[in-house]
């Protein structure tokens, strides 16, 4: 069953592994810990406590294993690095130097 879960850090598709996650499920890619709050449905940086489960108990640490009752992995949970700024700044330079 294709359930579309992906590392939070490095993207590596986790389709190997079975739901619900262990909580000390790593990834096997970049050994991240999976059960953590970035890699989870509530995870939101815009509220509170960057959590949308009002009665879960504050996770300090959004990046290592938690303990939280609520915990349930989000789909594609990779956010790449934004690399249009990077791109954009190369081809301001690139026409500086007169490249296209
Ligand atoms: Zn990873």
């Amino acid at each position: 069953m294709a359930h579309g879960i992906v590392c939070w850090k490095c993207g590596a598709a986790l389709e190997a592994l079975t739901l619900p996650l262990r909580r000390l499920e790593e990834c096997p890619q970049c050994r991240s810990e999976l059960h953590v709050c970035r890699l989870c449905v509530d995870y939101d940086v815009r509220v509170a406590k960057h959590c949308r489960e009002p009665t879960a108990e504050e996770v300090r640490d959004k990046e290592h294993a938690n303990f939280c009752d609520h915990f349930k992995p989000r789909p594609k949970a990779y956010t790449p690095p934004d690399t249009a700024a990077v791109d954009k700044a190369r081809a301001e330079l690139d026409r500086l130097f007169g490249k296209s």
